[in-house]
């Protein structure tokens, strides 16, 4: 079967793989993405039915290109946002071939250059992105045996509160998907347990001003790495129903039980961590923090925005946080479902190369790999807190591009200097 040649294969057409295009196109350098599905698949099929993007539009887009028919501070649909991906994808030219999932790369021996296996032939390529998303394979804990009878499901999966069998949802997880997916179930009239890990939760709006401009002006989406300590901390943020700031004072009023997190599972009963009040404590202080930043930000800075002191009024604890349920009987409570909420892992098992710890974490800086030609786009934190959301992943994608476009000009550099070896000549002494 014959090679085809290319400078630059991408892999995966999300978001980060049509950044990726745009900034190499600009560079005038060739190049070809594939995508095993569609372009921006996972917003079409790995997403809930009612997901809206947790960034209103003004701000969670490619610089480029605005939504159209749309408030600046609406929420997109999922829908929305693929489509958006795709007539972005349209409009920058990327030569994106749809259905081509990549099996395998590896690097050529004694030369230059990959080659990438795919379901519809075989590449050759000098660089290759890894642009197959930061969410990639659905985790859950072992903690439940598949033989428990309960239906076991991870928030990927998850559409609607109709899929789900008859009976009550326990809720694992506090990110934004936990708390949406939570709510919407309880307002399905299903009983909602949801387990409470630490979070922070960031105002939705305050002071005229929705959180992503805060943490744009706080310069909070630019930060290099998390806070010590909050590594594993998860965002709970939501813009559904127009925007709301997840309050888990007001789930619970809405009919949410409450629990820690969860930690273990024996004959029917599944026990949670007594850390309940600690995580919703530290949440409070995350949102605490936040509006203190914000009003040291305006102070500063003399902005004319209304003040909101009533922001800062959190309520009384709900009774599952002053008297938290410690063991549940699933049976007895009528739980049929566990949905977890638990993020996702990395599967790079088709990238073959040495740009890997030991734990299989790719080894980077700002997604330039240990393995030279080899690039990653779109992981969380790749080289700042925005990087795995629609705007960061741009500004990723024009550093690796420079850094392509670098290569290129050694390589060329390179070439130009091919000449048949002379030797020194002969050092003449007078
Ligand atoms: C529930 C949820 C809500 C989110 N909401 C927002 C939001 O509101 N705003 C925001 O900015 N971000 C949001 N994000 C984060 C982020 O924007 C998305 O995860 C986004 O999909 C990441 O884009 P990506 O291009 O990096 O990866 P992906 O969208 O995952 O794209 C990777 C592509 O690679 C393809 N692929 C994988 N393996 C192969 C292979 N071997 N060969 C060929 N193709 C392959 C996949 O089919 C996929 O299309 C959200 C994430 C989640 C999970």
């Amino acid at each position: 079967m014959s090679v085809e040649e290319t400078e630059v294969v991408v892999v995966g057409g999300g978001q980060a793989g049509i950044a990726m295009s745009e900034h190499l196109g600009a560079h005038g350098i060739p190049h070809v993405v594939l995508e095993r599905r569609r372009v921006a698949e996972r917003w079409r099929s790995e997403r809930w039915d009612s997901l809206v993007a947790n960034g209103p539009v003004w701000h969670d887009r490619f610089p480029g290109l605005e939504f159209t028919d749309r408030d600046p501070e609406d929420f997109a649909s999922k829908e929305e946002v693929a489509d958006y991906l795709a007539a972005y994808a349209e409009k920058v030219g990327a030569p994106i071939r749809c259905g081509v999932e990549v099996t395998s790369v590896r690097k050529h021996v004694g030369r230059r250059g990959f080659r990438v296996r795919t379901s519809d032939g075989d590449f050759d390529a000098r660089y290759v992105v890894a642009a197959t998303g930061p969410f990639q394979k659905p985790v859950i804990p072992p903690i439940i045996p598949a033989e428990s009878g309960l239906l076991q499901i991870h928030s990927s999966a998850y559409r609607n509160p109709a899929q789900l069998p008859e009976g009550g949802v326990l809720v694992v997880g506090s990110g934004s998907s936990g708390v949406q997916i939570a709510e919407e179930l309880r307002a399905a009239g299903r009983g909602v347990h949801l387990s409470v890990g630490p979070h922070d939760r960031p105002p939705r709006r305050y002071r005229g001003h929705d959180f992503v401009w805060w943490l744009g002006v706080l310069g909070k989406w630019e930060a290099s790495a998390p806070p010590q300590g909050a590594e594993h901390v998860t965002i709970a943020v939501s813009g559904a129903h127009g925007g709301r700031t997840v309050d888990f004072r007001n789930l619970a009023e809405r009919g949410i039980t409450l629990v820690g997190r969860t930690e273990s599972y024996s004959s029917g009963i599944l026990r949670f961590a007594p850390d309940l009040r600690e995580n919703v404590d530290r949440g409070d202080e995350n949102y605490l923090a936040l509006l203190d930043e914000a009003d040291a930000y305006v102070d500063r800075n003399g902005l004319d925005l209304p003040e909101e002191p009533q922001a800062r009024v959190l309520g009384e604890y709900p009774e599952s946080v002053t008297d938290p349920v410690l063991e549940l009987d699933l049976a007895a409570a009528g739980i049929t479902t566990v949905l977890w909420a638990t993020g996702f892992t990395a599967d790079y098992g088709w990238l073959q190369v040495d740009a890997f710890d030991e734990d299989g974490r790719p080894r980077h800086q700002r997604g330039v790999s240990s393995e030279p030609g080899v690039y990653f786009m779109g992981l969380p934190w790749q080289s700042r807190r925005g990087s795995s959301f629609i705007w960061g992943a741009w500004h990723d994608a024009r550093y690796i591009a420079d850094q392509i476009s670098i290569q290129c000009r050694y390589m060329e550099h390179n070439d130009s200097h091919q000449r048949p070896f002379r030797p020194t000549p002969e050092v003449i002494t007078p």
